[in-house]
């Protein structure tokens, strides 16, 4: 089929050998690839309740049919498992330049399972994979391990003019429930503990090379659409705004609607946002724009410390969620400080949305005398300290690696911990966008925000943050579309730029078949239904769908904004009726 290779590697790492399996074009016309394929497979070979740090779980790295082309937002990968951090589905997506190189090794997507007794790294190639020993990179940072490996494959292979790595740092080797998988220094697959997984087959890195190339059906329509897309998007106001100010510029737009989460979610704003916003950024460091290939948006910060104690630290970012955890829930008043947290969870290969959630969640506990351990918001240092203690498992950080569940749980305070399924939330509060309720509610993988990114519409008065009535419908649209960008595996900034219409040309274009909206919104409808059913088999309730309760009953000081009970019950219902799911949230078929 154009758009794909049609090859499955599939990875035996107790054995140390693989196999290259045949993907039907039927499963790929019906799935399209990416997310679609990735759910197939973990649906047919995890087994139910499987332990998500045990071998039988299985890892799977997938590109799309789009990644290769010249469509402009495809250069990222995918990873799904079950993760570690919420015992569900869990699905993790990355940019750089990695994605470009992992589909020149001729797969769609490599499946690995079992576990390795020793450290390994692999190589995947045209000719498959190669396992080398990991025992001198085990324990070194995510940074010194990708130079590591990249330096052996220039020096050993000849043929490779370069290659793409993902490594774990110590996180992920420590099973931190919530580490990452990292690419190009700074680029991640950064939520649900996939770092975890990866860390439990005792995988240190995974390096990809190959020259092999997919054919499009229609090449000159892929290239044109992209062209036409380019000159179209130069006047583009959100396209200008991500490569003016990057991701930071949300600091100042989710702070003037009173939702940027503050002091461990008891304020929607910060009395020293000047400190930590896109100017901040952009005047106290030295900012350059930088992009994953193929991308002409450029959202990346790459930054370096003009001044202070940290002169001369340079890191890609500190995005906006990672400034909403530190600066906004843990109340670091510094930019450059943020920075410097950033690129302490980098190094350890840790989620920084997590991460700030539990820091947070750790000084509500050291402040209410729940925990004998001294710390406070604003106290850089001590955090600093903290995030080595996760990463390493020492001490009270042994407890916070576990997530926020098995944390709650410790130290009584389940009343007080904000997240779903195990997951914390991205920097959105709900109590004021009403529909990012529905969406952290939903999400397959937990509280997350970019499943369906509601905030855009809500943010953009295309519908009232406020509404209840007629919202789950739209909702439902904009998450169905972005399961579609999932599949195909394109960046979420490109979500103004490619509506259905737009869909449809490239999936024309490369994979030669013809979509409209209806097929589509299809497609994405049975991907929904296929990661609900994986989260039943691991014994999902409906309960699960649910907020925390202080979003119900704690007013926001700013805008005495709550989320009722009442109200996200009627959202939950509308959306599972949209969806066509019974009142319980189960797909019909699931009986
Ligand atoms: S918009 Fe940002 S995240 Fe998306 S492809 Fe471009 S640089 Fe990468």
């Amino acid at each position: 089929m154009w758009g794909f290779y049609n090859r499955l590697l599939a990875i035996d790492i107790t054995q140390k050998c693989f196999d290259v399996n045949p993907i039907s074009d039927e499963l790929l016309h019906r799935t399209l690839g990416g997310k679609g394929l990735a759910t197939h497979l973990l649906l047919q070979h995890n087994p139910p309740q499987v332990d998500p740090l045990g071998p039988d779980n299985h890892l799977i790295l997938a590109t799309g049919p789009v990644t290769g082309t010249a469509i402009w937002g495809s250069c990222r990968y995918g990873v799904f498992t079950k993760s570690p951090q919420t015992g569900y589905y869990s699905e993790s997506y990355s940019g750089g330049t990695v994605a470009e190189y992992m589909t020149r090794t001729g797969y769609d997507a490599m499946m690995i399972e079992g576990a390795s007794d020793k450290p390994v790294w692999m190589e995947v190639c045209e000719e498959g994979a190669f396992f080398h020993s990991a025992q001198d990179l085990w324990g070194l940072d995510s940074f010194t391990t990708e130079d590591r490996v990249k330096a052996w494959i220039k020096e050993n292979r000849p043929d490779a003019e370069n290659c793409g790595v993902v490594c774990i740092g110590p996180a992920g080797e420590n099973l931190v429930a919530y580490a990452v998988i990292e690419n190009d220094y700074w680029r991640s697959a950064g939520r649900t503990g996939v770092g975890a997984v990866m860390g439990s087959k005792k995988i240190k890195a995974i390096a990809f090379w190959g020259n092999k190339k997919k054919d499009s059906a229609d090449p000159e329509l892929a290239k044109g659409f992209a062209k036409e897309l380019a000159k179209l998007a130069k006047d583009d106001k959100g396209v200008q705004a991500y490569k003016n100010m990057g991701t930071s510029m949300m600091v100042d737009i989710m702070s003037n609607v009173g939702s940027f989460p503050t002091h461990y979610w008891h304020k929607g704003q910060a009395g020293h946002k000047e400190n930590i916003n896109a100017a901040a950024l952009h005047e106290r460091l030295k900012v350059i724009p930088n992009a994953c290939l193929k991308c002409f948006i450029a959202c990346g910060r790459l930054s370096t410390v003009k001044e202070g104690r940290h002169k001369g630290l340079k890191i890609e970012g500190p995005e906006y969620e990672t400034i909403y955890a530190f600066g906004g829930l843990c109340e670091v008043d510094s930019i450059e400080e943020i920075a410097y947290l950033n690129d302490i969870c980098d190094r350890l290969g840790m989620d920084t949305i997590t991460a700030g959630n539990l820091v947070a969640f750790t000084i509500e506990a050291s402040r209410q005398g729940k925990i004998e351990f001294d710390i406070d918001y604003g106290q850089v240092d001590k955090i600093a300290g903290l995030l080595q203690d996760i990463a390493y498992r020492r001490g009270i950080g042994d407890t916070l690696a576990r997530g926020i569940k098995a944390v709650a749980k410790a130290w009584d305070m389940e009343d007080q911990a904000i997240h779903v399924k195990g997951m914390e939330p991205a920097g959105y509060d709900p109590r004021v966008l009403k529909g990012m309720g529905l969406a952290y509610g939903t999400s397959d993988r937990g509280a997350c925000h970019l499943r369906a990114t509601f905030y855009k519409p809500e943010l953009a008065n295309m519908i009232d943050p406020d509404q209840i009535e007629g919202k789950a419908e739209m909702f439902t649209e904009w998450e169905d579309r972005l399961t579609i960008f999932d599949s195909l595996i394109l960046c979420r900034f490109y979500r103004d730029l490619y509506q259905w219409e737009e869909l449809a040309t490239m999936i024309k274009g490369i994979t030669g078949l013809e979509m409209d909206r209806e097929r589509m919104r299809s497609i994405a409808g049975a991907i929904t239904d296929n990661t609900r059913r994986f989260n039943i088999r691991e014994g999902l309730s409906p309960e699960e769908d649910h907020l925390p309760k202080r979003f119900y009953t704690e007013a926001l000081p700013e805008t005495g904004k709550v989320i009722a009970r009442g109200q996200m019950e009627q959202l939950l219902a509308d959306y599972y009726s949209v969806r066509g799911w019974d009142e319980k949230g189960r797909p019909r078929d699931n009986d």
